[in-house]
């Protein structure tokens, strides 16, 4: 899951990076409206985190321009202004929720997974793949009741994976959700990944294995006799 946050306050930005980055989210900062426009144009996000009053304008145009391009990506505005008119102003828009600073991180979170979660991306509850159980809500995995003690990384691996499960998910796509834009990533971090990932499921057992499909990307499928 990648999120885009958009607020111009460095320390509150640091707090929020923060705090998300151990959901575990992938967790991207914009200081402005342009920079939130560049970072929107060129990767994708799962949600925003959108402050109002930004250097360059009102984070509300941002809003607007993404809906005009038909970009549903959940927005969830934070802004100071808690004026009734100005929300509704903002929901008129195409926000989909809203937070008045100053705001508690755990309630962050938690709107923001029920964004993801309406927005049709499978985040909430249980899933399953072959008998590998993830919550994502809680952040933990496990098979046959025994929990599987994966660090960040390979939990965010697995999630994304399970989500596409049967299907090839592309090296850039899986490197992606895995990192925000200004975390160097080493060439061999993804596989060194996955082959933390694979460990962890062969020592539990598991009836689902990753096939690397050569010059794409990787694939979660069940196997048949494990
Ligand atoms: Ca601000």
């Amino acid at each position: 899951m990648r999120i885009l946050v958009v607020e111009d306050e460095p320390h509150l930005a640091e707090l929020v990076k923060d705090h998300l980055s151990k959901v575990p989210f992938a967790v991207d900062v914009a200081r402005c409206l342009d920079e939130g426009h560049a970072l929107l144009s060129a990767n994708r996000y799962d949600a925003v985190v959108l402050d109002r009053g930004l250097p360059d304008g009102d984070g509300l145009g941002l809003l607007r321009l993404l809906r005009s391009k038909g970009d549903a990506t959940p927005v969830l505005a934070a802004t100071a202004r808690d004026q009734i008119t100005d929300r509704i102003h903002g929901l008129d828009l195409g926000m989909d929720d809203y937070l008045v600073k100053p705001y508690d991180l755990g309630e962050l979170t938690a709107r923001l997974k029920a964004l993801m979660r309406r927005s049709g991306q499978k985040l909430g509850g249980l899933q399953t793949a072959g008998n590998v159980a993830l919550d994502t809500v809680r952040g933990s995995a496990e098979i046959c009741g025994v929990p599987l003690a994966l660090a960040r990384r390979p939990l965010m691996l697995l999630e994304t994976l399970m989500r596409a499960s049967g299907r090839v998910v592309s090296r850039q796509h899986l490197e992606e959700s895995l990192y925000g834009i200004d975390e160097l990533i080493d060439s061999n971090a993804l596989e060194a990944n996955v082959s933390r990932l694979r460990r962890t499921l062969a020592d539990h057992q598991a009836t689902v294995s990753i096939h690397a499909v050569r010059g794409v990307g990787y694939m979660l499928s069940e196997v048949k006799n494990p």
